[in-house]
């Protein structure tokens, strides 16, 4: 539970994930954002108007799946690390996942990392499929991975082993 270990809850990740349908048409952006607090530059960023927190910089960011178009500035800008693109239009089998990343080392395109859950739990291996590092992004980086169905709502990090 968020106020007892940090952790949002099975439901509340559940809750923020658009539809199977909407995520294979393409990227969308997810947000797991649960906590109120002054901040806002995810709804700033975004050149669609496709996250919304009303007139009160403390409201939780909503994201509408229909003015997302994928683009993954988001990403970079939020200070938490909160937001993903998920994309279901690639591959029955596989997601493609991006995440922000600001670890060392960086990951290679097509080299094989760990992934993991929002508890840092080994998931499985997965596959890296970009890594876009753009001025853009304030430098955080967004690697893109190619992550089984199954784990959709589960993976959220990577592990990079130093060669
Ligand atoms: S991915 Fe791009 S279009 Fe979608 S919410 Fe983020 S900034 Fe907006
Ligand atoms: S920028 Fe990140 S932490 Fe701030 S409101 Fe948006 S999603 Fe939440």
């Amino acid at each position: 539970m968020l106020e007892v270990n940090g952790l949002a809850t099975e439901e509340q990740i559940l809750k923020v994930f658009p539809s199977i349908e909407t995520i294979n048409k393409g990227p969308v952006a997810v947000i797991e954002c649960f906590q109120k607090i002054p901040c806002n530059p995810c709804t700033t960023s975004c050149k669609f108007n496709a996250i919304d927190m009303g007139d009160d910089i403390n409201n939780l960011p909503q994201v509408s799946s229909e003015n997302c178009v994928g683009c993954g500035v988001c990403l970079g800008k939020c200070p938490g690390l909160a937001i993903m693109l998920v994309d279901g239009s690639k591959s029955e089998d596989y997601l493609h996942m991006s995440i922000p990343y600001e670890m060392m080392p960086v990951p290679v395109k097509d080299s094989i990392v760990k992934g993991l859950d929002r508890e840092g739990n080994y998931l499985g291996d997965v596959r890296v499929v970009k890594v876009l590092n753009s001025k853009s992004l304030d430098r955080t980086l967004v690697v893109t991975l190619e992550v089984p169905r199954d784990l959709l709502y589960k993976f959220r990090n990577i592990e990079v082993e130093v060669e």
